[in-house]
């Protein structure tokens, strides 16, 4: 099974986890817990309504949880290259990855290491968030000179995680779930009830 490590726990960062570890791909996050969420509150995300930044940060934690997300307080301070993917290295010990995810808001310093192209101050990404460095994706501040909103960043993970599912499928990937699914869910949850 490919694996995913993302850099960073704010909405780019758990929303790229989200879709990875959600479709099957094994996901790990690492996070210093310096999100600007914390300082925020949402009156712009759109279908929250009104919402501390904390607590909707803790709902998204809880919610990657669920799925099997792998979360890790611990600073990367080294992410390279290595011949079948990627080495990260977080508190003193290396992890191997298949591709990686950047999402460490302003700070761009793992991506100017990696080798990653910026565009002036920002790192240079299309629409699918892969860097210069292939497997390696930027996403949200790190990415923008300005748009820094968060319903923005969450969008850049995604795109990222779909673009990883769409690579290692061998084809275009979509994460749809309908009605039924939620049903299936409810249920299973009901019966261990
Ligand atoms: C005062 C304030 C109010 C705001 N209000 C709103 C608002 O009302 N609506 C809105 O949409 N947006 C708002 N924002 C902006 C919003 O918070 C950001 O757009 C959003 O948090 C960016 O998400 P991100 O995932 O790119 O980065 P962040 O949320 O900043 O997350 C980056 C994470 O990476 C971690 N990290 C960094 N380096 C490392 C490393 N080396 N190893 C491990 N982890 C690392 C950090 O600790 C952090 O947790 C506000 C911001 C501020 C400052």
């Amino acid at each position: 099974m490919a694996h995913v490590i993302v850099v960073g726990g704010g909405p780019a960062g758990l929303s790229a986890a989200l879709f990875t570890q959600k479709n099957g791909i094994e996901t790990t996050v690492f996070d210093t817990d310096k999100t600007w969420m914390h300082k925020a509150h949402l009156f712009n995300y759109p279908g929250i309504g009104s919402q501390d930044g904390t607590v909707f940060l803790d709902t998204l934690r809880r919610q990657v949880e669920a799925f099997g997300v792998e979360r890790h307080e611990a600073e990367v301070t080294d992410v390279s290259a290595s011949d079948d993917g990627f080495t990260v290295t977080a508190d003193g010990e290396d992890h191997d990855a298949d591709y990686v995810v950047l999402a460490t808001g302003a700070n761009r310093g793992l991506a100017e290491s990696l080798g990653c192209a910026f565009d002036g101050d920002v790192v240079d990404v299309g629409v699918t968030m892969e860097t210069s460095v292939e497997g390696a994706y930027a996403t949200g501040a790190m990415v923008r000179a300005e748009e820094w909103q968060a319903v923005i960043a969450a969008g850049d993970g995604a795109a990222a995680a779909l673009n990883i599912l769409s690579t290692e499928k061998g084809e275009n990937y979509h994460d749809f779930d309908v009605p039924g699914d939620a049903d299936e869910v409810f249920s299973a949850m009901a019966d261990e009830e």
